[in-house]
């Protein structure tokens, strides 16, 4: 399981892969793209690449991960299943390098 903290009023609404969610599928490392929201028992299929920090990890890069609109909008930590890929959101390290 992996804790992650939504980072929510970011600016960046897209980038070159189109949508954050195309992002996400282009630099995850090569997951497929999920039918599900990456949140426990969540069904929802309205899938955004949300921008998300690690919680309690030293680690403090923004990174996407394929949620729900509705728990992209989620303000307190989310905790996902280790099998998610995060993806960078750093455009500078990605698909603007
Ligand atoms: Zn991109
Ligand atoms: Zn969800």
């Amino acid at each position: 399981m992996a804790t992650i903290t939504n980072i929510n009023g970011t600016s960046d609404t897209d980038c070159r892969c189109g949508s954050w969610l195309n992002h996400w599928f282009n630099y995850n490392g090569g997951q497929s793209l999920p039918t599900y929201c990456s949140a426990p028992k969540c069904i929802k299929k309205d899938l955004v690449g949300a921008h998300v920090q690690k919680a309690n990890s030293i680690d403090k890069e923004w990174y996407i991960v394929p949620l729900c609109q509705e728990h992209n909008k989620y303000t307190s930590d989310l905790v996902i299943p280790e099998f998610v890929n995060f993806a960078p959101a750093s455009k500078k390290k990605t698909c603007e390098r």
